[in-house]
């Protein structure tokens, strides 16, 4: 079949926070830049960002980059590579007055400079106390910075493909990247994306579990895309579980209510935080929080009719501070969880919330395989990269700052890359061979509705990989995880209550899912200790000695192989790993 072939010095897949950064960066060069996105790029969703974005601008007290760099490495579980994570702080300045110079509308204190709110895990001096690092718009941090970023690459003539969903990576026999292979869903044809370098930016994948605060658009479409292409994916084991989701809904409450001063209490209406983290308490880092919860519940201290959540109490800050810096919060409240926080406290639970792990890359963003040696033409940015900044766990803010600041490096790169190519590398004969393959695999087969198989993949992600991770069930999950990967071998998709695009996007997404939560599911059943977001009832410490080290899961076979973590920074002194405690 000829394939329609369009060329373009770099493609970006996806158009949320991660590719406009990178595309604005080609796009203002002077480069030919095309960005896909299979939803409207102002729907992605860094849109629904909602309490902010470091940075130690020392606006409402004295801060600086080298203490926010070791609140992130103290957050990783010292997991993370201080190289970037130096890098990543001490640029974030930079990037929060280039955020405002292109329009962003942050919040303002009273004096005219960037408002700052406490997050988790930020501190002063080493930390000594919470401070006041995180940059925000209201409760609607994400919407304001997708949106100036859009229109900033509208300015800078970048081309949208809007609702073109990219199936997967074209690699040449050396190995080298030369664009992707894509469906325009509104028609159904599938195109050839030809082009010098290909930026991933697809974003996170909490779709892999039943209760997640993620888009249903999450689905891990650039890890899938990577690991047919035969790339590793990292620390996939590292789940972020927020700990306020509003129970059963799952829609998150952001982390800046209990910033702004709001707490957890249980149902003997005591705030247990001061028990579990006497220091930071409701303001510790998010996996010992969202552990702190799930125990209260499990030892029967839960609030509601099953018992089953705990309550996020903010009425005390007053209607006004409520109304002015989280208006969205009570919106959510109200709608999800049917109650006014002015009033009533929110019942929440922990919830799948950010993917730690991702396809890992250099600081220029650049993909890189085993012995950090970059593929040619590839680069990754964003929740679907592992770069690695947020190591075991991520701190709250941290995301959208990684996202920009990565962003803009992989663009740079992309630029010295693209000028030292005279011309495209010719395309292989057999390009999109193994996708046609794949759908028409997808399309022809008659089996199983697969609804089913994502309700059996999610079912067992919750239960068998959640907070708190036990042997038997991680050993079992291993064995269903496999089998429902042989159940998507067969599903049938022609499913006539659907519009046809419709579902055949939905399986292509589902078969994503699967490459995640296989390598989640595998890496968390062979990694013997307890680390940030990976907490195993059987091995209850961290343990340096074996584990300081990141995980590399291949498809093929399940092969699982580990590299070492960079402890050493660029310019400053290595922190080294401690006991973590807040
Ligand atoms: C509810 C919520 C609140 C959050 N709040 C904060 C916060 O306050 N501060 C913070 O730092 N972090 C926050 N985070 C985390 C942070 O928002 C995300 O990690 C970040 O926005 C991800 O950005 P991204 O650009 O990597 O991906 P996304 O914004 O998810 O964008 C992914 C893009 O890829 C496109 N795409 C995906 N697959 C394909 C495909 N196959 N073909 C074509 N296009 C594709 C999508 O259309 C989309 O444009 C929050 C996350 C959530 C879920």
């Amino acid at each position: 079949m000829a394939l329609e072939t369009h060329q373009f010095d770099a493609v970006i897949v996806g158009g949320g926070g991660a590719g406009l950064r990178a595309s604005l960066q080609l796009a203002e060069a002077g480069v030919k830049v095309a960005v896909l996105s299979k939803v409207f790029p102002t729907r992605s969703h860094t849109v629904a960002a909602q309490g902010g974005i470091a940075a130690a601008l020392g606006n409402v007290a004295e801060d600086k980059w080298l203490w926010h760099m070791y609140d992130t490495i103290k957050g990783s579980d010292f997991l993370g590579d201080q190289d970037a994570i130096e890098f990543m702080c001490k640029n974030a300045a930079k990037a929060i007055i280039e955020l405002e110079h292109f329009g962003m509308p942050f919040d303002r204190l009273d004096n005219g400079k960037i408002f700052q709110r406490p997050f988790g895990g930020m501190t002063k001096n080493f930390g000594e106390t919470p401070i006041s690092r995180t940059c925000a718009v209201a409760d609607r941090t994400g919407h304001a910075m997708l949106h100036t970023l859009y229109q900033r690459n509208i300015q800078a003539n970048t081309q949208f493909f809007v609702e073109w969903f990219a199936l997967d990576l074209i690699r040449d026999a050396e190995g080298d990247v030369l664009g992707v292979i894509a469906l325009e869903i509104e028609t159904g044809s599938i195109h050839i994306m030809h082009a010098k370098t290909t930026l991933l930016a697809t974003g996170g994948a909490g779709r892999i579990f039943q209760a997640s605060t993620n888009a249903f658009i999450n689905t891990g479409d650039g890890l899938g895309m990577a690991a047919r292409a035969g790339l590793p994916l990292q620390d996939m084991e590292f789940w972020q579980f927020h700990p306020t989701g509003v129970l059963h809904a799952g829609v998150l409450i952001t982390e800046g209510v209990r910033g702004e001063g709001g707490y957890l209490v249980n149902s003997e209406g005591e705030r247990f935080m001061e028990r579990y983290a006497p220091h930071a308490k409701d303001l510790a880092s998010r996996d010992v929080i969202a552990r702190a919860s799930a125990t209260e519940i499990k030892e029967g201290r839960g609030v509601g009719k099953n018992k089953d959540a705990v309550h996020l109490k903010l009425d005390h800050l007053g209607e006004e501070i409520i109304n002015k810096r989280l208006p969205g919060i009570r919106e959510i409240a109200k709608t999800f969880a049917n109650v006014d926080p002015i009033h009533d406290p929110i019942p929440v639970v922990p919830t799948a919330h950010y993917m730690m792990g991702g396809i890992p890359t250099n600081l220029d963003g650049q993909v890189v395989i085993d012995n950090e040696q970059a593929v040619n033409g590839l680069y990754a940015v964003g929740e679907c990269a592992c770069v690695s900044v947020h190591g075991a766990n991520r701190l709250g803010s941290n995301s959208l700052l990684d996202l920009v600041v990565f962003g803009k490096a992989a663009g740079n790169k992309m630029v010295v890359e693209i000028a030292q190519l005279k011309a495209h590398k010719p395309l292989p004969n057999n390009a999109a061979d193994a996708t046609l393959a794949r759908i028409a695999r997808l399309e022809n087969a008659q089996g199983e509705n697969m609804a089913e198989v994502g309700g059996a993949m999610r079912k067992t992600m919750q239960a068998h990989c959640g907070v708190f991770r036990f042997p038997d069930l991680l050993a079992r999950g291993v064995g269903e995880i496999d089998a429902v990967t042989k159940r998507m071998q067969h599903i049938t998709i022609k499913d006539k209550s659907q519009v046809f695009n419709t579902a055949r996007v939905e399986a292509l997404e589902l078969d994503n899912l699967i490459e995640v939560a296989i390598a989640t599911m595998h890496a968390a059943n062979a990694r013997t200790e307890s680390r940030g977001a990976h907490a195993r009832e059987d091995f209850g410490e961290r343990d340096d000695k074996k584990w300081l080290k990141h995980s590399l899961f291949y498809k093929q076979n399940n092969r699982l192989t580990y590299k070492s973590v960079r402890l050493k920074p660029l310019t400053v002194e290595s922190f080294e790993p401690k006991k973590r405690v807040y």
